[in-house]
């Protein structure tokens, strides 16, 4: 049976997992374009490459000044970065709760291997290191997410990516 998570409408639905690990495509299957807010595309809009690490401080200047717009006018947001760092998640929590918002951590659990096959199939790759690196960062976050001060946090197995979102209206 597929599962539901109702979350109010006023939630930040913060995405964790590796790069790979199927963020991105588990946000674009069931939420409006407008709705998700990517460190990614952010970093893209700030520099021409996605991947550019050297421009991650600009890139997320404007990811969290999208998601503070957003949320200052109520609207439900997904914040879609690997989120594996304390520190990014710290600031997350801090800005969904200075606007009275629900903060939801996903976590996207995806073997290492398939993150890595993924990688392969795409146009720019970020390569088996940056994978093992993330994947090494799991066992921490899993550990620490409950005792961050989210109203839920929800792991997503590989076998469960059918878990169905409900935005109460
Ligand atoms: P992200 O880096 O975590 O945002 O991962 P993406 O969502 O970009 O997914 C990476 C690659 O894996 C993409 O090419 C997706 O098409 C593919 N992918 C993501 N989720 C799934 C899935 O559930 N099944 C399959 N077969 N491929 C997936
Ligand atoms: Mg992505």
């Amino acid at each position: 049976m597929t599962e539901r998570l109702i979350l109010p409408r006023r939630t930040l639905l913060v995405l964790c997992g590796a790069t790979g690990s199927g963020k991105s495509t588990f946000a674009a299957q069931r939420f409006p374009a407008t709705s998700i807010v990517s460190s990614d595309r952010c970093r893209g809009m700030v520099c021409d490459d996605e991947n550019e690490q050297a421009f991650n401080r600009d890139a997320f200047d404007l990811f969290y000044y999208i998601l503070r717009k957003r949320m200052h006018n109520g609207f439900f947001s997904v914040a879609d970065s690997t989120a594996l760092k304390p520190a990014a998640r710290e600031e997350l929590r801090k800005i969904s709760r200075s606007y009275g918002y629900y903060g939801c951590l996903l976590i996207l659990v995806t073997p290492p291997e398939i993150c890595l096959q993924r990688d392969r199939q795409r146009a720019r790759q970020v390569g088996e290191s940056v994978i093992r690196y993330h994947d090494g960062l799991l066992p921490q976050v899993l550990e620490d997410a409950p005792k961050e001060g989210w109203e839920r946090v929800r792991i997503v197995r590989e076998e469960e990516r059918d878990i169905e979102i409900v935005i109460e209206s």
